[in-house]
């Protein structure tokens, strides 16, 4: 995997995947999922005790009444192209980026896409 690129005028630039999203912290108002491209995450449902219900289904659904709160879970990590555009979003500080080049060793060992990055 490349992991290091230049920008039009030369210079280098190395792409901040986005990797976690603390759930503790997030307050769900969903600012950054609408400026991702790639559907990286998702708005989810969460229930009592902290229990994840799912991908939300739209702006009406409580999960027949399970719903207590909505957190962005980033359920699609392997489709981030580290763009960044996301990270001036959250206003709570809440995403963890990294490096392309330390997630590419990182996904040797397994595939991005498919690891749960909830920290419920
Ligand atoms: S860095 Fe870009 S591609 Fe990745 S999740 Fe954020 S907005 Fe989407």
């Amino acid at each position: 995997m490349r992991s290091a690129f230049v920008t039009l005028d030369g210079a280098r630039w190395v792409p901040g995947c986005l990797t976690a999203i603390d759930s503790s912290a997030c307050t769900g108002r969903g600012r950054y999922f609408k400026v991702c491209s790639r559907e990286v995450m998702h708005l989810h449902g969460v229930g009592d005790p902290g229990e994840l219900l799912g991908a939300c289904g739209g702006e009406d659904d409580d999960f027949d009444g399970e719903l207590n709160r909505m957190i962005m879970v980033v359920d699609h990590a392997g489709r981030c192209i580290g763009c960044g555009a996301c990270g001036h979003l959250c206003p709570k500080d809440c995403q963890t980026h990294v490096a392309a080049d330390k997630v590419a060793a990182s996904s040797d060992e397994t595939n991005p896409g498919e690891r749960d990055h909830v920290r419920p």
